[in-house]
């Protein structure tokens, strides 16, 4: 028997993952990133072979850590975590530094970073589990580490379909299905794209929109702050 919200329970951080080879930039974020040993000191990383990331890994052998911070703007998750850098260049919005290794490190919004070299790989399926020698560890600021209980809980944010850590959202609530009829008028709604939820007595500050204001009446603009999705892709809670 296997009680998916047992996954939930595990404790992880949230990084931005970068590598850089023949002068593509890429980067995701993601959740699995661990010290494996002191000596030498080693970062593990876990990455799906559908991100664009994971095949400049490969060739560079090369990768910076960088760990995000607790409050942020979730806006650089979306787009790192649930944007293709085949699709956008997550490098010209949010601040990065060419490190040592010549591949960028971001910065923005994160507390240490990490440069490491690829010293072996393990093939794990969907996913490849690169082990990387740091080269280069730096604090950033004070600030805490965003951690993957506060991401769900307070930026009520689920994980990439990517992520190791993914379930899918019904088998975390038994078979719940999300209705589209337009009827409710103080619903949350969740964004099917990345999971982000609507909260109707909050509102959404960062897009101007006041506490009390219901789903229904949000301007036809309203984009998911996370994803950027449209609000076509909300469905009621
Ligand atoms: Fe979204």
């Amino acid at each position: 028997m296997i009680d998916f919200t047992s996954f939930q329970k595990l404790s992880y951080g949230l990084y931005l993952i970068c590598s850089e080879h023949n002068g593509t930039k890429s980067g995701y974020a993601g959740n699995t990133g661990f010290q494996v040993t002191s000596s030498p000191q080693t970062i593990a990383i876990s990455c799906n072979k559908d991100n664009f990331t994971c095949g400049i890994i490969e060739k560079s052998r090369k990768f910076s850590l960088s760990v995000l911070q607790l409050e942020l703007d979730v806006s650089i998750i979306g787009d790192f975590g649930f944007k293709s850098t085949r699709d956008i260049d997550k490098f010209e919005k949010y601040s990065y530094k060419t490190g040592k290794l010549g591949i960028p490190v971001i910065t923005d919004s994160c507390t240490a970073i990490f440069e490491c070299k690829v010293i072996n790989q393990v093939d794990c399926g969907t996913h490849i589990l690169f082990i990387g020698e740091i080269e280069v560890a730096e604090k950033i600021n004070d600030q805490p580490p965003l951690t993957y209980d506060y991401y769900h809980s307070h930026y009520k944010m689920l994980a990439p379909k990517n992520a190791p850590t993914y379930v899918d959202p019904e088998k975390l609530s038994g078979g719940r299905t999300y209705s589209t009829t337009p009827e409710t008028t103080n619903s949350d709604y969740v964004c099917i794209i990345c999971g982000y939820t609507y909260d109707p007595e909050v509102g959404e500050p960062s897009q101007g929109i006041p506490p009390g204001t219901p789903f229904e009446e949000l301007p036809e603009d309203f984009e998911c702050p996370v994803c950027k999705a449209a609000k076509e892709y909300f469905r009621e809670a």
